[in-house]
């Protein structure tokens, strides 16, 4: 039975806003750490604990710990023809939108869409080289965030790996002897993009079109999903900090059989893994019996969907993410200037700063901003408001790096910024 004054203190916190059990949670933790006077405390830090949008000020815009890229978060509540033909009213499939649209947007002849890029990678190479040897650059035996390794990821899909080359070099012809050695049965050549590091100097790779020549399928794990190296999507060209990032269109035109990249990274979408390419194997991985175990649900197939139709219109403003890599660096400072009037702080607190796309991509590419510059003690004040605003802290100084903010969040940030005290 509950002790009675458990009840009633978590009675007493009605106000919070939280369902009863989660009051009653915080009452227990208060009363266990032997202070039952901080179950209020509690109780507002367990609201903090549930998932909520915040504002990203960090200047990061794949932002890992903030969920990579923005997308819209809510629930709807609406039934979806997730896999109903509304021209026949029969049984449809679940591959004619998001991925039907992503193949276009991309020239592939088919994708599939998984929960994320680590389990298309797992997938495609479980269903192309099980029990079989996969020949990998030993420049490309990667770690990619999270504990995506990739000796790892082909052990845990029943691949052998084939190391060739060395860490700085590896040429066509390393892979072609393991391919012509009989000691190994080769389902594929894996390419992996190097996405979170740069190696500089003394290096050399074999290009998709050379391995691509090569008698087993070329599988290039691109990661962060670049569609279109051309940018058709944004207004001018493509911008400098995008130079080195292999794209999906590209890769596949020279030759790869199936590509690998996220959803939540340079795509802007949601968090999903998309496989694209050869009509065949892609309809090969989607037939595997582990395709079942990792594909998504109707709202992430949902907001890919409307990311892709966004790209076929040629409309970048209209993902978040390329809106705001690509706003103008004078809008940004406007905004800087905006929001430091509104909230009473010093106009020469706004100035200059560094954005990174992060994410694990884009690795030493920095993209100009503008922020303001604040006292560093001020970084927890700006995390405890609801929405929370998550600045930088850098060399001392709390930096709110107007790139990542929406300009609608720009009132709020200056409403806040306005009952905050100096000094400046
Ligand atoms: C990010 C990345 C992955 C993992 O993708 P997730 O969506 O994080 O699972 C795999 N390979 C490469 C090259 C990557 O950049």
């Amino acid at each position: 039975m509950k002790p009675p004054s458990v009840d009633r203190l978590a009675r007493s916190l009605e106000h919070v806003d939280l369902p009863f059990p989660l009051l009653v949670e915080s009452v227990r933790e208060a009363v266990r750490a032997g202070d039952p006077d901080r179950a209020e405390e509690m109780a507002i830090r367990r609201t903090r604990q549930l998932l909520q949008p915040v504002i990203n000020a960090t200047g990061v815009l794949l932002h890992t710990n903030l969920g990579r890229a923005p997308v819209d978060s809510e629930l709807r509540g609406a039934y979806q023809s997730l896999e109903y033909d509304l021209s026949t009213g029969a049984r449809g499939d679940r591959s004619v939108h998001a991925a039907a649209l992503l193949a276009l947007v991309t020239n592939a002849e088919a994708a599939f869409v998984v929960n994320n890029g680590a389990a298309a990678v797992m997938l495609t190479m479980r269903t192309l080289a099980h029990n079989q040897d996969v020949v990998v650059s030993r420049g490309e035996l990667v770690e990619i965030g999270g504990s995506f390794r990739v000796p790892d990821v082909l052990t845990e899909s029943g691949a052998r790996l084939v190391e060739v080359g060395t860490t700085n070099r590896t040429r066509c012809a390393d892979y072609e002897r393991a391919l012509a050695d009989e000691r190994f049965d080769v389902g594929a050549v894996l390419k992996v993009h190097q996405s979170n590091f740069r190696l500089e100097g003394f290096v050399e790779e074999a290009s998709v079109q050379q391995l691509g020549a090569l008698p087993v399928p070329l599988i290039v794990d691109l990661g962060s999903g670049l569609l279109d190296a051309r940018c058709p999507w944004l207004e001018g060209p493509p911008p400098a900090w995008l130079a080195r990032e292999p794209a999906v269109k590209q890769t596949l035109a020279s030759g790869a059989d199936l590509v690998t990249f996220s959803g939540d990274k340079l795509l802007g979408g949601p968090q999903a893994g998309i496989i694209a390419g050869n009509a065949e194997l892609v309809a090969k991985c989607a037939r595997q019996p582990l395709a079942r175990a990792l594909r998504p649900g109707g709202q992430v197939l949902a907001l890919l969907q409307s990311t892709v139709l966004a790209y076929l219109r040629n409309e970048g403003d209209r993902i978040p993410l390329w809106r705001m890599a690509g706003a103008d660096n004078d809008s940004l400072r406007q905004r800087g200037l905006a929001v430091a009037r509104a909230g009473s702080i010093p106009t020469d607190r706004v100035s200059p700063t560094t954005a990174v796309m992060g994410g694990g991509t884009l690795p030493g590419e920095s993209i100009p901003s503008w922020g303001l510059h604040l006292p560093s003690s001020f970084s927890e004040l700006l995390r405890n408001q609801t929405p929370a605003i998550i600045a930088r802290v850098h060399r001392d100084q709390t930096i709110v790096d107007f790139r990542t903010i929406d300009p609608a969040d720009d009132t709020f940030v200056a409403k806040v910024l306005a009952g905050l005290d100096g000094p400046w």
